[in-house]
C-alpha cells in the first residue's frame, strides 16, 4: 500500500509498504477514504510542531471503512463507515484517573506523535472508533475531527446562553467555534484582518463582527457587551493574543488558549488577579466526537461546505505545495483514497 512519509521536516515521500495487520482481538484494520490536512500537519511538515516527532506518517482528521475485525470485535462491522479518534492514552496517569485522556501525561496522538492515517490502511482499536453520519461523504466527515476541537473549546469554556463569546480569528478553527458556539445560543462577537473572512463567519449566523484593523477592538467590544466579553477564545494565536484578551475580557470571565505558541506572551499578571480571570487551555478534544455526530444527526449543525478543495492521496505532495503557495482560496484540503 501507498503511505505518505514525513521523513523529516520539509521531506515528504510517497513510499509503498505492507499494509499493517489487526495485532489484538479488540483491534480493526481500517481501509482509509478521506484524510483532511490540518495546520498542524503543515506544521509538522515544516518541522515547526512542538510535540511532533519524526519519521512519521501524519493524519489525525482520517476516516474509512471498517475492512477487518479482530475476533473479539462487538461495536463495529466490517463495512462500517468510521472516523479514527485522534487520542492514545496511558489510562493510568492523574489526568487519565479524573477522565481527562485528552491530555494524558504519556499522551500519544495519532499522526503526531505515532503513526496517523495520511496511508491507505491503518489499524486501531475498536473503541477509538466512531461511526459516520450515514449522508455525510467521506471527505466532508474528516471535518468531525475539527469540530470536535471547537466542541471542546465551548466545554473548557462551560459557555451558557449568557454569555458574551468574543471569538478571535476567523480563519478555519474561528470558523468551527462559530458552528459550536452558535449551539449555545450565547452571543457572538467575531473579529478578524480580513474582511472576507468576516463575511464568512457573518454567513455562519454571526451578526456582530469586528475588522481590528479598521476598528477600534476595544471600544467596539465595549459597544457590544458593555462590561467586555465574558469568554475570549484565541483562535488566532499570536504572541499578542493572550495579552490583548487578558485586557479585553470582563472581570470574572474565561479566556481559553488554544495555540501550541511556544515563544513567551507577555501577560500582566495584575490583570488575571484584579479580574479574578480564569486562564484555560483547550488541547485536542475530550469524548467530543459523539457529540458531533450527534449534533450533526440531528440537524442542529452543518460539517459541509468547510473543504475548498479535495486531492487525490496518490496526489498528497502537491496537496501540501499548494498549501505553501498561500493560494487564499485554499481554505481547507481533504485528500481522497481510491
Ligand atoms: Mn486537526
Amino acid at each position: 500500500m501507498k503511505q505518505l512519509l514525513t521523513e523529516k521536516p520539509k521531506l515528504l515521500r510517497m513510499i509503498e509498504v505492507e499494509p499493517p495487520q489487526i495485532a489484538g482481538p479488540h483491534e480493526v484494520l481500517i481501509k482509509m477514504k478521506a484524510a483532511g490536512i490540518c495546520g498542524s500537519d503543515v506544521h509538522i511538515y515544516h518541522g515547526t510542531s512542538p510535540v511532533a516527532t519524526y519519521p512519521r506518517v501524519m493524519g489525525h482528521e482520517i476516516v474509512g471503512v471498517v475492512a477487518e475485525i479482530g475476533k473479539d470485535v462487538s461495536t463495529v462491522k466490517v463495512g462500517d463507515p468510521v472516523i479514527v479518534d485522534q487520542i492514545t492514552a496511558c489510562g493510568e496517569c492523574y489526568p487519565c484517573s479524573i477522565g481527562r485522556p485528552n491530555i494524558c501525561c504519556n499522551l500519544q496522538v495519532r499522526g503526531v506523535h505515532i503513526d496517523g492515517g495520511y496511508r491507505e490502511y491503518m489499524t486501531a482499536p475498536e473503541d477509538a472508533l466512531h461511526i459516520l453520519p450515514e449522508n455525510l461523504a467521506f471527505t466532508d466527515a474528516v471535518m468531525i475531527e475539527p469540530m470536535s476541537i471547537a466542541f471542546q473549546s465551548c466545554a473548557r469554556a462551560e459557555i451558557t446562553k449568557d454569555d458574551r463569546v468574543f471569538i478571535l480569528g476567523a480563519g478555519a478553527l474561528g470558523k468551527s467555534l462559530i458552528k459550536a458556539v452558535l449551539l449555545t445560543g450565547a452571543e457572538i462577537i467575531v473579529s478578524d484582518v480580513v474582511d472576507q473572512r468576516l463575511a464568512e463567519a457573518q454567513d455562519l449566523g454571526v451578526k456582530l463582527v469586528i475588522n481590528s484593523q479598521k476598528e477600534d477592538l476595544a471600544a467596539k467590544l465595549q459597544e457590544y457587551t458593555r462590561w467586555g466579553p465574558t469568554v475570549s477564545i484565541d483562535a488566532a494565536g499570536f504572541t499578542g493574543s493572550l495579552p490583548l484578551l487578558t485586557e479585553l475580557t470582563c472581570n470574572a470571565g474565561r479566556v481559553i488558549t488554544m495555540a501550541f505558541l511556544d515563544e513567551p506572551s507577555p501577560v500582566q499578571q495584575f490583570k488575571i488577579t484584579a479580574k479574578e480571570l480564569d486562564i484555560r487551555g483547550s488541547r485536542l478534544q475530550n469524548n467530543k466526537f459523539k457529540e458531533v455526530i450527534a449534533a450533526y444527526n440531528a440537524g442542529k449543525i452543518k460539517i459541509e461546505g468547510a473543504v475548498s478543495h479535495v486531492y487525490p492521496f496518490a496526489d498528497a505532495i502537491a496537496a501540501f505545495e499548494r498549501i505553501d503557495s498561500g493560494d487564499p482560496a485554499v481554505k481547507k484540503i481533504a485528500l481522497a483514497f481510491d
